[in-house]
Formats: C-alpha cells, structure tokens, sequence
C-alpha cells in the first residue's frame, strides 16, 4: 500500500513547501467537514485527494434531486441517502490510507464539543448562520481553527478565523439572520461556484496545515463570478463583538419567551429582565427614515424586513415574522445593541468626568 499511495501523491510531494514530510504531516491530520452539499463536499474531495489521512464528515441533510449538480459525487442512486454518507462512500474508494467518518446529526450547541473537539480544523460549508455561530463560539473557546466558506447565487466568501488570535465570525459578519430570501432556493446557486469555493477552502486548509502563509488568515476573501473578481477586505475585531468582544453575551443560546399573535405575523418577545430604557437616546442612534413612530412608551422602527416596537419595559413587538426562533434571534440583536448603546454611553460619561 506504501508504494500505491507513493504513486498515488507523486505530483504532490515535488510541490514547493510540501515534500514527503509535509505529505506526512497532512496524513497525521483531522479536518472536519461540517455541512458537505456543493461546498462542503468539494472541500471534502480536495482533502481527501490532497493527502489528508482523517476526515469526519458531519451533514444533518439526504441527497434531494436539486442538489445533485453540485454535490461531488452523488448520482441518481443516491437520492434521498443522507449526504455524508454518500461522500463518504465516494472518499473511502480512493485508498484506504484515508480514514472517512460519517455523523448524520444536526450540530447544536449540545453536542458540538462532542463533534469536533478532537479535530486540528474545521471546514464550514454550511447553508445557516445559526449553526455558524455555534461553530464560531465552540472555535473561539476550544482554540480550533475554522475555515468560513459559503456561496450563494454569482458570489461567495472565505475567511480562515482563528479566534482570539484573529478576529471571530461575529467579528466579520454579525447578526445575520436566516432568511428564506436570501438563501439558495432563492438567489439560485451553479455548480462551478460551489466547486471553486470548495476548491480555494481546501487549499487554504493545506497551506494552513503546512505553515504556509494565505491572504484568508486575515481578510475576508470575496468571489464575484460576474468578473471574475477576487476581493479582499481586511479583518478587524469589533469590540462590541458578542462572542470575542469587550463584554461577550453570557448565555447566548438561552431562549427568551416569545410568543406568535396568531395571524398577524407578528410576535411578542418578552426580555429576560424588566429594563427602564431611554427611548429617546437609542431612537437618535438609527436613520430618522427608519423610524415610524417614536413616543415616550414605544419606538417603533424598520429592521430589515421586520418592524420592531421597542417598548421601554425592553418588550418587543416584531412585526412580518412567522417563526418563533427567528423572533428570539432578533429580539436578541435588538437587546444586545441597546446594551452596547448603554455601555457606550456609560464609557463616554465616565471619560468626562
Ligand atoms: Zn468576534
């Protein structure tokens, strides 16, 4: 099998920087995948190809017929098998120096030590920002780092976060909300995207593994297909960042209590503590033409596609929502920027005196 395998990396090991003892370094590695549609299995496939010796596939979803052209490897027979598994088969026929492993499970903030805290990277090709952010906290805590890659419609984005040393997910894209519009059954999402995301992922991992340097350790990578452009933005840390910043959200995934007024589209969120919020400093912080009404009782004002009423108890009324979970998500982006707003305001009394 040694002299399979010599064959098999041939090309590789004469590359500048890799060598028989970098071949051996990626074959001492876990990386894993975490979400493996068009993204996460292209990634997957380079890894694998590339000499990585451990990979741990983790996808909660099967094989529908829209995913098919973008998923490496899966064909007609494979419709509605689970995903990881699929890829998994593909992986293993490559040599059996290469060990696959499979969980078909939804990451949550439950199991998500369990899932990868063995491993010396994360790759992330999920499809939502909620399960992002439990990637990102579990990165920061656990000192692992984590490959950001997602793409949707002509355009995608890469960043390889390792926080604290660099800025977090938070940091970078704060309080994105999953929304339907935006996604993929939406925006439509092609083939040669997903593959070239997968693609560059992959091979920042590699460099990443080998000590190598790449522009994505600190700067967000941004592929517009419609050039093609390849843009770079630098990172920077945001101190108001809920996850690394100066005063980090203590219990994140606690939920508050909502509740949905049925058929208005609109839902009631009650704060975990009663707050006496001044309603007029925060409706000074947003754009006048947001506002819709502003009294001594209530603000009321556009976010995105809701409309929030911020009473000064802290309750909330969002209005054009029908999901519980995305109530309690923006009900948690509202407190915690009246929080930063109290905090910063705080400082800037203090500095006077
Ligand atoms: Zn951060």
């Amino acid at each position: 099998m040694e002299n399979e395998s010599s064959e098999f990396f041939a090309r590789q090991v004469v590359l500048p920087g890799v060598g028989l003892e970098g071949l051996a370094k990626l074959r001492a590695a876990t990386i894993a995948v975490a979400g493996v549609g068009g993204v996460g299995s292209s990634a997957a496939y380079y890894l694998a190809r590339s000499g990585v010796g451990r990979i741990r596939l983790v996808d909660q979803d099967i094989v529908e017929p829209s995913n098919l052209p973008r998923v490496h490897g899966a064909s007609q027979e494979d419709l509605f098998h689970s995903k990881a598994e699929v890829l998994s088969r593909r992986l293993s026929d490559f040599g059996n120096w290469l060990s696959v492993e499979t969980v078909v499970e939804t990451i949550t903030d439950r199991n998500v030590d369990d899932l990868f805290r063995d491993v010396d990277l994360i790759f992330d090709g999920l499809d939502n920002f909620r399960t992002r952010y439990i990637l990102n906290r579990f990165a920061l805590q656990s000192h692992t780092p984590y490959l950001f890659a997602s793409a949707v419609s002509d355009q995608a984005h890469l960043a390889l976060l390792n926080p604290p040393q660099t800025p977090c997910l938070e940091c970078v894209m704060p309080h994105v909300m999953d929304r339907f519009e935006d996604s993929c059954e939406t925006l439509g999402v092609g083939p040669s995207i997903t593959g070239l995301t997968g693609s560059i992922g992959a091979e920042t991992i590699l460099r990443s593994l080998l000590g190598r340097p790449t522009l994505l350790r600190d700067h967000l990578m941004t592929i517009d297909m419609g050039g093609p452009e390849f843009l770079f933005t630098k990172l920077s840390r945001r101190d108001d960042c809920a996850v690394c910043g100066k005063f980090p959200d203590e219990n994140p995934e606690a939920s508050p209590t909502v509740t949905l007024l049925c058929g208005e589209h609109t839902a009631n969120v009650l704060p975990f503590d009663r707050l006496d919020l001044h309603l007029s400093q925060i409706s000074a912080m947003i754009p006048t033409e947001r506002i819709l009404a502003n009294t001594n009782s209530v603000l009321v004002y556009r976010e995105g596609p809701y409309t929030i009423s911020l009473f000064r108890n802290g309750r909330l009324l969002i209005g054009d929502i029908d999901e519980e979970t995305e109530a309690s998500k923006v009900a948690n982006h509202v407190w915690r920027t009246v929080k930063n707003m109290k905090i910063a305001d705080a400082e800037k009394t203090s500095t006077h005196i």
